[in-house]
């Protein structure tokens, strides 16, 4: 009788707290996402809402897919140079990287930005920040990796 109630109390506990086995930078994982960088708040406003976009988000952008749905990147590292970026708003991207749809979050580890008809790779690296180029799976550049 004990171990059953401990197993119902623990139940919902379980339910919540989402997926145990979730690991970070799984790179299994990782699937590409094409869309507009745009302000997050100033679509909002397209919608209705009071985003109030200059007041504490400062137009932090995200992404706006083909579907039009929208996403927000999630603000680390990489993500940050995203959310900032002013030179990728209304620009077309296709990013590599986790995404989080119940939250429609996507932590990004890599994006091309179309350039004509051309898409320019960028890659992260930890001590020179976002560069042209492809690094893989690794957050070092050439340079710094040596
Ligand atoms: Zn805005
Ligand atoms: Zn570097």
């Amino acid at each position: 009788m004990r171990k059953l109630l401990i197993a119902l109390l623990a139940l919902p506990l379980a339910a919540i707290a989402g997926d145990k086995d979730a690991k970070k930078r799984d790179f299994a994982k990782t699937v590409r996402l094409q869309g507009t960088v745009v302000c997050l708040g100033c679509e909002l406003e397209k919608d209705g809402a009071d985003a109030q976009c200059t007041l504490h988000a400062k137009h932090a952008q995200g992404l706006r897919d083909a579907d039009g749905n929208l996403w927000s990147f999630v603000d680390n590292l990489r993500g940050h140079g995203l959310v900032t970026g002013e030179s990728l708003r209304g620009r077309e991207i296709r990013l590599r990287c986790w995404t989080f749809p119940k939250a429609r979050f996507v932590e990004a580890w890599q994006y091309e930005v179309k350039d004509g008809d051309a898409w320019v790779q960028w890659s992260y690296c930890r001590d020179c920040g976002w560069e042209k180029g492809d690094y893989g799976d690794t957050d070092l550049c050439g340079d710094c990796k040596e």
